[in-house]
């Protein structure tokens, strides 16, 4: 089951036209061990979870497979310190305070973190996420942070108009020429999101099924 939700959505991601290099993260939060690890023997390679407790246990279990691990849930202050030895990617940053402590937090062993500076792209009070005002600022300041390497942004748009949002944030990267990775797209719109220059995908309820 989860073999052909992974093949049907390949099938989606070919039948938009697009130029860009596009990588479907399977996001895994509530889902089973045994879950990830069927996605695992169909070559999914990247996953992402948003609970630090809940993907400690996951990594733990599946560490030896080359796996790319993506957290995407809110941070906070006292998260960094695991966030920073475990994972390979993090999009939810939209603060200097997180930036720093993942940066100091790195072991130096390991390569640079990747991160994304997650957006507020509708300016709603509630969300998560830098405003576009605050963009170029953080930037600055994440680019002198030797040990994270900034790649670009991440969204969750209202799904109301999200296809208006995907092109919002490609002209917003486009500013910037050393950021090349935009994460946005989700189940229900990753067309939009391609044809606007997704890089990386966010799908979970297509793959697994509905969460409990
Ligand atoms: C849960 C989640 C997803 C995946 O959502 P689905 O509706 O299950 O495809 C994507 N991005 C973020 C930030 C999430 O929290």
């Amino acid at each position: 089951m989860i073999k052909d939700n992974l093949e049907k959505i390949q099938e989606r991601i070919n039948q938009v036209n697009h130029t860009q290099f596009v990588t479907l993260i399977a996001v895994s939060k509530t889902r089973s061990v045994d879950e990830l690890q069927q996605a695992i023997n169909t070559g999914q390679k990247h996953f992402a979870e948003n609970y630090l407790q809940e993907a400690l246990i996951k990594i733990n279990h599946l560490k030896g497979q080359n796996l790319i691990w993506h957290f995407i849930g809110p941070i906070q202050s006292n998260k960094t310190l695991k966030i920073a030895k475990n994972f390979d990617w993090v999009h939810s940053v939209d603060r200097l305070k997180i930036a720093k402590r993942l940066n100091e937090q790195r072991p130096k062993n390991l390569p640079n973190l990747k991160v994304l500076l997650q957006i507020n792209i509708d300016n709603e009070p509630i969300k998560s996420g830098a405003s576009i005002e605050q963009i170029d600022e953080l930037v600055t300041h994440f680019e002198s942070l030797k040990n994270l390497t900034l790649r670009g942004f991440m969204c969750i748009p209202n799904p109301s108009n999200s296809a208006q949002n995907f092109t919002r944030m490609t002209s917003i990267i486009k500013q910037y020429p050393n950021l090349d990775a935009l994460s946005m797209g989700m189940s229900r719109d990753l067309e939009s999101a391609i044809t606007n220059g997704a890089t990386f995908l966010r799908i979970g309820t297509d793959i697994f099924g509905k969460r409990a």
